[in-house]
Order: structure tokens, then sequence, then C-alpha cells
């Protein structure tokens, strides 16, 4: 029987080609469609509008990269938000660290998070978890009621479309700013910095007009477009590229990718990255 095959376009004239083992999920939900599929590389691939968000074989990139960081460089990160995030990892890494004491994850699809629930329950597995509380709404919206409220917020958002556009824009991290707490440190994912050059260029420009230090870090990621993905690390307080980091022994076993010699690594960007940063 002929194979199916998935193909994402990165770019009009580039992509990536995964065979399929199979179809596992599809819902359109009020915001966007929602598909799980088997892939026979990269495992189970939950999709967003055609475009991959996570695979069970390099998932654990994104989420040890979206988060240790943060928590590594605040001394003492107890109160935690994830905008977005409804497939839960990014709990699941932030919960490694002993010092949180509560972490809220404002995902706008409750598709997302059943379907997470359902197909990958090694990513959803600490939702219940008694430090975790889960709020189906805007991110954007969340944060006009909560201010100065956390010591770390975690933007584990998409491409800026849809529901996830106002999320690459000033007004949003400003009120992104205005929840953190004196010392707070904000991560955002901001896209590749190969495809998206212009979209990295103008979120670390308006982010440096509201943060005092801004700066993107990189991480490889193989089913993301260009196999290349970047971070931006945005506080008034903490300088990444000279703060010292806390030690956390729950850290030291598990972890795939991050250790904290990576940390000063990742933030050594070449040439066409540094050109776009604002010093
Ligand atoms: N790692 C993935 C990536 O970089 O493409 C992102 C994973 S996560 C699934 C992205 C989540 O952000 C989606 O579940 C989406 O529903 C959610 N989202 C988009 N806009 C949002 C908003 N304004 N508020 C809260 N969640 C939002």
């Amino acid at each position: 029987m002929a194979k199916a095959w998935f193909t994402e376009k990165h770019t009009p004239h580039a992509g990536i080609t995964l065979a399929l083992g199979g179809r596992l999920f599809d819902q359109k939900s009020p915001y966007q469609h929602v598909e799980v599929v088997e892939t026979v590389e990269y495992g189970r691939m939950l999709l967003l509008d055609g475009c991959v968000m996570v695979t069970d074989r390099d998932e654990f990139v994104y989420h040890e990269m979206i988060t240790h960081p943060a928590l590594l460089a605040h001394p003492k990160p107890e109160q935690v938000l994830i905008i977005g995030g409804g497939d839960g990892g990014s709990v699941r890494e932030v919960l490694r660290h002993r010092a949180v004491r509560a972490v809220h994850l404002v995902e706008i699809d409750q598709v997302v998070i059943d379907a997470s629930r359902q197909f990958f329950p090694a990513l959803a597995k600490d939702l219940d978890d008694s430090r975790v509380k889960v709020l189906v709404k805007d991110g954007f919206d969340h944060l006009d009621n909560h201010q100065s409220a956390y010591d770390v917020i975690l933007v584990d958002s998409m491409d800026p479309v849809g529901e996830a556009a106002k999320l690459f824009t000033s007004p949003f991290f400003a009120k992104v700013k205005a929840a953190l707490k004196p010392g707070g440190i904000a991560v955002f994912q901001s896209e590749s910095p190969f495809y998206h050059t212009d979209i990295l260029r103008q979120l670390l420009a308006s982010m440096k007009t509201i943060f005092r230090h801004v700066a993107p870090y990189l991480a490889a990621i193989p089913t993301y477009p260009s196999g290349l993905w970047s971070f931006t690390f945005a506080s008034d307080a903490v300088n990444p590229l000279t703060c010292t980091l806390r030690s956390e022994p729950a850290l030291a076993d598990g972890l795939k990718y991050f250790h904290p010699d990576l940390f000063r690594a990742a933030f050594v960007t070449p040439n066409y990255v540094r050109q776009i940063t604002p010093k």
C-alpha cells in the first residue's frame, strides 16, 4: 500500500516531509485545526493548522530550552506563568525545579489540552499536579489583573498567526513586564532565526524598548522550520550574558539536551543573529 506522507511548507519553496503511520485525531476547535498523527521517524506528532508543534522524538529540545535557562537564572523561581504550552511539556520541565510553588498554565484552546492528555501522556503527565492551575483563556487578557505576580513568565506560543499574533506585540511585552515581580525573567519562543529573521529582528527591537536585558538564544529542533530555533530572554534585573546560575540537583540526570554549560553556549549566536540583536 502506498505510504502516506505529511508535508509542512516552511517557505514557498522549502519544507519538511515525513512518512505517516496513521491519523489518530482530527478536530476543528474554535481557534484552529488540531490534529495528531503517527509518523514513522518522529513518533506521534501534534499539528495545529498543519504546522508541527510537538513530536515524541524531539519535543525534549524545545521544552528543556524554553524552561531551564530562565528558571536557573532566577535566584528563587516560586511563581511561574506559562502562556500557551497546552501540550504540558513546559509544565513538566518547570516542576523539576524544587523552588517552584505554583504554576499557572494559560492555554486558549481546551482541545489542545484534551488531545495532549489523550495522545501525549509523557508531556501532559503533570497537568494535574497540585502546584499547577490550568486556565483556559487568552494569555493576553490574563495578564491584565496579574500585576507583579510572577517570578518567571514563559511564552510557549506558536507562529505569530491567529490568536498568537498578539503575543508578538509591544503591548503584550509591556503587559508581561508589568506581571513580573522585581527581579523577574521572561522567555518567549521567537521563531526561526534563519527563515523568520525579520520577525526576530522586530521582536528584539520592540522588546529592547521595554526590558533592560534582551538576548536571543538558539537550539537545534529537527522538525521545526530550518531546524534552528530561537528563544528570547528578557529581564530588567538579570543579564543572561553575565548572570550566575542556581544549582538544581534535580536537573543532574534526566535531561537529554540542556546542561548548564549549554546555557552560555546558546547565547553565543552566529553573526547574522548578532547583527539583528540590539546592544
Ligand atoms: N512548541 C510549539 C511551537 O513553538 O510551535 C508551541 C506549542 S503550544 C502547543 C502553542 C499553544 O499556544 C497552542 O496550544 C495555542 O492554542 C496556544 N495559544 C495561541 N495563542 C494563545 C493566546 N493568545 N493565549 C493562550 N494560548 C495561546
